[in-house]
């Protein structure tokens, strides 16, 4: 998600902050300006660089803007539920972009529909434009308020209305949102390697809880929501999701990894010839071992950099296809060597038993496994897009199953205790639900018919995980 306010090329700089924030979500991008007090907005299925042409963005003239790319952890992956969500409201136009999982959305939406509302998508964020468009507050502003106060779980988002720019954050803090500066102009951004794209300044991290309004040059910001129990900021951002080039909140993204990489090392040390990172999300905590354990560092699997991330297609058979044209072996750097590959995280075991059968073609003479975070064993109800708790290899296997099922000579993971130390040194309290099972929200019962309304023909069904 990205935001401006009063430049005079808004949509430009929305269009190019949302490039460096394609890795959050690859299936639809939008961005809607305002001009004259009208919502202008263009929105697509695709990618940024697809979807956005020169006479797209002129058209979208204004000082203000909001951006978006989406993927889809709630709702299909349709054009209908692309963001920026636009409206007209008797309290003037609006626009939404939201990042985030609101875990109470089936029953807002259940309430809204008997009272009335039509829903045009199955996307959660829009119960959020039918609070807002209902609520008997005055401005949007405290309509905002109203409709976050009834919102349980993850949000980060962005408002436009015909005169200001919006931003708030959870009280959980969830998902990330930063503050920035252009040539008298205010920006926000999930992250901060969108602001550097462009050349503004960091101005500091929303706090969770924290909202944000930027009207006529002037940021106000107000603590409207109760401050909930703990703070649960989400810590596989730094694991996996986030840039490494940026900063949240806690520190940078890459430093982050490549310390879990050295916390591995002292865990789970390997007798090997060589550190070998699944690109790209493994290399800084490969970087990371390789230093803290002494053996050399090689690229020796490459990456197509021009096929999406497997993950983010929701249908099977495209996610299978993805991880075969991913990734490639160089055979001339290990034939007759024994190898540690390095990742982040295991899903579903599917790359790595693929990438393990790879280098034992290409000649490795043991192929160990280690991993920068702990088994994830639960789903995530907050925004992280990842499959059902059926799916996850870590649920219902020990490691050493794991580790028959990917066949590799030896898996370490990075234990619990480990990463909640590092993480502890972060600014503000951490969710690590994925790992730990311990969710800070409560989360509604998965199995009531509402279910059905959130899901599109694609989308597999949940097995039942209520925390
Ligand atoms: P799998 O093949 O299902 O075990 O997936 C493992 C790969 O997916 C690792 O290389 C991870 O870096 C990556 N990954 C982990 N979580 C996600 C996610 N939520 N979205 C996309 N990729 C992910």
């Amino acid at each position: 998600m990205v935001g401006v306010h009063g430049h005079p090329e808004a949509a430009n700089l929305v269009y190019l902050c949302l490039y460096a924030l394609q890795h959050r979500g690859q299936e639809s991008a939008g961005i809607c300006s305002m001009r004259g007090g009208k919502p202008l907005v263009h929105r697509a299925m695709g990618l940024v660089s697809d979807i956005f042409s020169e006479p797209t963005i002129r058209r979208l003239a204004g000082r203000h803007a909001i951006g978006h790319v989406r993927y889809s952890t709630s709702g299909g992956s349709l054009l209908q539920n692309a963001q920026p969500f636009c409206a007209n409201t008797d309290a003037g136009p609006v626009a939404l972009a939201h990042n985030g999982n609101l875990v109470n959305a089936r029953g807002l939406r259940r309430e809204l529909e008997s009272s009335g509302a039509i829903f045009s998508t199955t996307s959660d964020s829009e119960v959020l434009m039918h609070l807002l468009a209902r609520s008997r507050e005055k401005n949007l502003e405290e309509r905002l308020v109203d409709a976050l106060s009834r919102a349980r779980g993850a949000f980060s988002l962005v408002m436009l209305t015909r005169d200001a720019l919006v931003a708030a954050r959870d009280p959980h803090g969830f998902r990330p949102l930063v503050l920035g500066r252009l040539d008298g102009s205010w920006l926000v951004s999930s992250e901060t390697c969108a602001l550097d794209l462009i050349g503004a300044e960091v101005e500091r991290h929303l706090d969770p809880g924290e909202m944000v309004v930027a009207r006529r040059g002037r940021v106000l910001s107000l603590r409207p929501f109760p401050k909930p129990a703990r703070e649960a900021f989400c810590i596989f951002e730094y694991i996996y999701f986030a840039r490494p080039d940026s900063n949240l909140e806690g520190g940078n993204v890459y430093y982050f990894r490549k310390e879990l990489g050295r916390l591995l090392a002292r865990e789970h040390p390997a007798q090997a010839d060589m550190v070998v990172p699944l690109l790209d999300s493994g290399s800084p905590a490969a970087l990371g071992y390789s230093e803290e354990i002494g053996i050399p560092f090689e690229t020796a699997i490459i990456r197509n950099h021009f096929v999406g991330r497997t993950f983010i297609e929701p249908a099977q058979s495209i996610r299978d296809f993805g991880v075969k044209i991913k990734h490639n072996a160089i055979p001339e750097v290990i034939k007759g060597r024994r190898v540690v590959l390095v990742d982040d995280s295991i899903v579903r075991g599917t790359t790595l038993l693929k990438i393990s059968k790879m280098m034992r073609a290409a000649g490795a003479r043991e192929v160990h496994v280690r991993i920068s975070a702990p088994p994830t064993v639960s789903p995530c109800h907050y925004g992280i897009d990842m499959p059902t708790r059926s799916e996850l290899i870590a649920s219902s296997r020990s490691v050493r199953e794991i580790r028959e099922a990917i066949q590799v000579d030896s898996l370490g993971y990075l234990s619990l205790e480990g990463l909640r130390n590092l993480a502890a040194s972060l600014k503000h309290g951490h969710c690590d639900a994925c790992f730990s099972n311990d969710y800070p929200v409560p989360i509604s019962a998965p199995n009531s018919p509402q279910l059905a309304l959130f899901r599109s023909v694609n989308e597999p069904a949940t097995d039942g995980e209520t925390p």
